[in-house]
């Protein structure tokens, strides 16, 4: 297949790209970098099936020759950057998944949606299904990310509706990995960072909200196997071992001996009390697919990565 990433710069769009041309396909990332970076595809510049676009999604995208299928990924996904670049979270939800859409229609090509555990909002319902409809307050802070994303799936649903267009969407909730931006503001990449420099852990709020952290080679391993599916409507990826803030700060503490502990900070407007897939669709649908590593596995491949990108070895 010849396909084309958008985001591919990003955290998760970057490990897609990996995959992809291991598979054998042909891979053209796009991103217009603002939270992209091309630290994270310099390794694929030598391959011949791999080549990168700069370009911004929310304006008319021109791609050369056929594609078979339409990954998008780009989007800033931090609470941090949502505040950062609001209209352009907008922007890239609504104008890029218009632009991406006509793209792949244009192509006769399959459209996978990067959407969220974000369109659920604070969520009422625990864990949540794919039917849920979400708890979300469209004028906060983070409002720009899940309108922006419950938008997306909407238009993604109206084309293939009217057009045919074959269309995946897959619904991620919190991915953690390799390559996560150091300073993206997320608690994966502050835990880590605090962590190796023994500073406290933030803690926001009691630190009792929950949230279940997948490794990105599982996200990765769903996302393709969703590609190649026939599941038109939305499906979860994400791994359901939950667990508090609390909790994870102390984990993290304990894998890098950590002795600063932690400090609370204030709680973010509209911060979800929980959240936890239920991946009994994703399992259903995509041959008995199951994130398969350990919380503290993942972690030590993560830790060794930011060791290593903030020359702590
Ligand atoms: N969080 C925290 N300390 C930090 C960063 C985040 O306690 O330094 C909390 C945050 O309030 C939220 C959870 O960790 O409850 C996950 O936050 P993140 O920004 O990673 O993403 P979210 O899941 O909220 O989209």
């Amino acid at each position: 297949m010849r396909i084309l990433i958008t985001g591919g710069a990003g955290f998760i769009g970057s490990h897609l790209c990996d995959r992809l041309l291991a598979d054998g396909h042909t891979v053209i990332a796009m991103d217009n970098l603002i939270t992209g970076n091309t630290d994270n595809i310099a390794h694929l510049a030598g391959d011949r099936r791999f080549s990168f676009i700069f370009h911004d999604v929310t304006q008319y995208i021109y791609v050369e020759g056929p594609l078979d299928a339409v990954l998008h990924f780009a989007s800033p996904a931090s609470p941090v950057d949502y505040l950062n670049y609001p209209i352009q979270t907008l922007k890239v939800g609504a104008l890029g998944t218009h632009k991406a859409l006509g793209l792949a229609k244009a192509k006769a090509a399959r459209f996978l949606l990067a959407s969220t555990s974000e369109v659920y909002g604070d969520p009422l319902v625990h864990p949540q299904t794919e039917d849920y409809w979400g708890n979300v307050n469209p004028i906060g802070p983070r409002g720009v990310y899940d309108e922006a994303k419950r938008f997306a799936e909407a238009l993604t649903l109206a084309y293939q509706r009217t057009h045919g267009l074959e269309t995946r969407i897959v619904r991620i909730f919190n991915t953690y990995g390799p390559r996560m931006r150091i300073n993206d503001g997320r608690v994966v990449p502050n835990f880590i960072y605090q962590a190796l420099h023994s500073q406290p852990l933030t803690v926001y709020g009691d630190g009792s909200q929950t949230r279940s952290f997948c490794y990105v080679s599982d996200l990765v391993e769903g996302v393709v196997r969703l590609l190649h599916s026939e599941e038109p409507e939305p499906v979860n990826i994400g791994n359901p071992a939950e667990m508090t803030i609390l909790q994870f700060a102390e984990t993290i503490n304990r894998l890098t001996g950590n002795p600063a502990g932690i400090v609370r900070r204030p709680l973010p407007v509209d911060d979800p009390q929980q959240r936890r897939p239920d991946i009994s669709k994703a399992q259903r649908v995509l041959g008995g697919w199951t994130p398969a590593t350990p919380l503290e596995q993942g972690l030590a491949s993560t830790v060794a990565d930011f060791r290593q990108r903030l020359g702590l070895l």
